[in-house]
């Protein structure tokens, strides 16, 4: 066994834990536990996610913004259900200096309570609104729970859009057009979801509705996401009101949509295997290696070819990069898989000699030939392609994992699928019966909603809809 290998898939939580590392996306030494570095590979996918986050919500009226980390208790303290929901998980900062301060500072969990005070100065007439705003960021919570790199840490990347409505159905509108970006989004990311609206036990803190973006790993719902309805939930207490076209003045309507590095840890859990990671196209730091196999004598003439190659294929408007270290083509080979690198191109001697080079895609570990003249054309298909075959793959395996049950008690918790359908009374008496009876969480009705017809398996009366519950991290 060489001693970078990684342990085998079917390990899932050793597989994972070794693969962030040693395909260079974050080091897990840092002396705070929770809290790792970015380096450098791992920064750059991350970057990328970033970007085609950015791009759709500019070209859909959102402006960047960046707020304080910190924030005042009195702040935060405004509403009631928030703080409940967040009290236990903050950071405080309770000294400057050598001064204990009069007022706590927290490092912000999420930035409601940051930004709402700021909105309420922001927001005059019914001319200010829709005002909808994003910012990338860290966030802070104290997990009590075992960390993960990207699932579960204390310092998470963190993506979110705060907007303001004039009312409940333009705030519903945008909750739409949330929806439609996350589409095509997850396409790009090749990362297959489902849309759960959760139970009001399980909703976000001062939430009037949450919308989890939930996909699977391994057996179990990962939440990738989420949409919350706030209504005027928070700009009651904060105060943020504008003057309407008669003069009188209203509360606003308020949404969000948050996401995280959590995307990132999908997509390695989902899609890598035994040999490593697998990136989508979209977000790989580079999306095609050249790999020169040299013969001896010929070492000079294949390094040119390949560099000749790589300037063509720059100029093309790839990704590109031509690694030229003194490895055996081999270990190369391993080093860009292990790193999920999509396409690699190899060229030897002979390749010159007939015109062609060796194209390998990582997805389904397979090379061909092709011409070396049609090659510009012949990789963009290919990175298309990939990114097809890799959304549609994790999609089937998911849908696959959903199963509708009639009955809960003769269950076996063993081999229960992955994902339960259920139809339910609506009741949350029955859905927390669900959990026990499972061992599952109640993820919440599909949305839209499925209308259901038949029994309730736990009071016998009549379903209304259907209910989805599963594992999740
Ligand atoms: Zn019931």
């Amino acid at each position: 066994m060489r001693l970078d290998e990684l342990p085998p898939r079917e390990n899932f939580n050793d597989w994972y834990n070794e693969i962030v590392e040693k395909a260079g996306l974050t080091d897990k030494r840092y002396p705070i536990k929770g809290m790792n570095v970015w380096i450098p590979y791992g920064w750059k996918v991350m970057q990328s996610v970033d970007s085609l986050i950015r791009k759709e919500f500019d070209a859909t009226g959102h402006d960047e913004v960046c707020f304080p980390t910190l924030i005042p208790e009195t702040e935060f303290a405004k509403e009631a259900e928030h703080i409940k929901g967040f009290g236990k998980d903050v950071y405080w900062v309770t000294h400057a200096g050598e001064n204990e301060l009069d007022v706590k500072l927290l490092l912000r969990p999420t930035s409601e309570t940051a930004m709402y005070p700021m909105f309420s100065l922001w927001i005059r007439s019914h001319s200010d609104l829709p005002m909808k705003i994003y910012q990338i960021v860290s966030t802070f919570r104290y997990e009590t729970k075992q960390t993960r790199a990207f699932i579960r840490v204390r310092e998470i990347h963190f993506f979110e859009s705060h907007t303001a409505h004039r009312d409940f159905e333009d705030a519903e509108r945008q909750i739409k057009e949330d929806l439609e970006i996350l589409e095509r989004l997850m396409k790009k990311l090749c990362l297959p979801y489902l849309i759960h609206r959760r139970p009001d036990w399980d909703k976000f803190a001062g939430a009037y509705y949450s919308l989890g973006i939930d996909t699977l790993m391994e057996g179990k719902i990962l939440q990738i996401g989420s949409i919350h309805q706030y209504k005027d939930n928070f700009s009651r207490p904060y105060d943020i009101r504008y003057e309407d076209e008669n003069g009188e003045h209203r509360y606003v309507h308020q949404t969000t949509f948050g996401m995280s590095e959590r995307l990132l840890g999908a997509i390695i859990g989902i899609h890598g295997d035994e040999h490593g990671l697998i990136l989508p196209p979209a977000i790989a730091p580079y999306t095609v290696i050249i790999v020169p196999i040299p013969k001896k004598g010929h070492q000079e003439k294949v390094y040119e070819e390949c560099i000749k190659l790589w300037d063509e294929l720059k100029s093309a408007g790839f990704r590109v990069h031509f690694d030229g270290r003194d490895l055996r083509p081999g270990n190369k080979y391993y080093y860009w898989e292990i790193r999920g690198v999509p396409v690699r191109v190899e060229l030897g001697l002979r390749d010159i000699e007939n015109g062609e080079v060796v194209l390998f895609r990582r997805d389904k570990m397979e090379k061909k030939s092709v011409k070396r003249e049609n090659l510009a054309e012949e990789l963009r298909s290919l990175l298309t392609d990939i990114e097809r075959n890799l959304y549609e793959r994790a999609e089937r395996k998911m849908q696959g994992r959903i199963v509708e049950a009639d009955e809960l008690s003769d269950l076996d918790p063993e081999s229960a699928p992955d994902i339960l359908k259920v139809k339910w009374c609506g009741k949350e008496s029955c859905g927390i019966r669900m959990e026990e009876i499972t061992d599952m969480n109640v993820l919440g009705t599909s949305e839209p909603e499925e209308k259901a017809d038949g029994k309730c398996p736990i009071c016998s009366k009549n379903a209304v809809k259907y209910v989805y519950l599963a594992k999740t991290y």
